[in-house]
């Protein structure tokens, strides 16, 4: 049987591991497009490498077509200022 992710590693689905869950989760929740160009980042399109600072999931993310790097967070509140109009 073929590895049907075989082409991009991060989407494999044999094996079982330790690590299972969080793979899972990065495969779920990577970024998928340059906030840049708009282009996939995905494949061989450019690459998005998690890390934890705490409980935060930082991507690090790159952009084969534009060149664009940077972090990517989720954020589940903010709270900003609004200047008067
Ligand atoms: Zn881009």
């Amino acid at each position: 049987m073929t590895d049907p992710g075989a082409s991009d590693p991060g989407t494999r689905v044999s094996g079982a591991h330790w690590w299972d869950p969080d793979r899972a989760s990065h495969l779920a929740d990577r970024p998928r497009f340059c906030p840049n160009c708009g282009k996939g980042v995905t494949g061989t399109e450019g690459i998005s490498v998690e890390y934890w600072e705490a409980d935060r999931r930082v991507f690090h993310t790159w952009c084969n077509t534009c060149g664009w790097s940077g972090n990517i967070v989720r954020v589940e509140r903010m709270v900003g200022h609004e200047p008067e109009h």
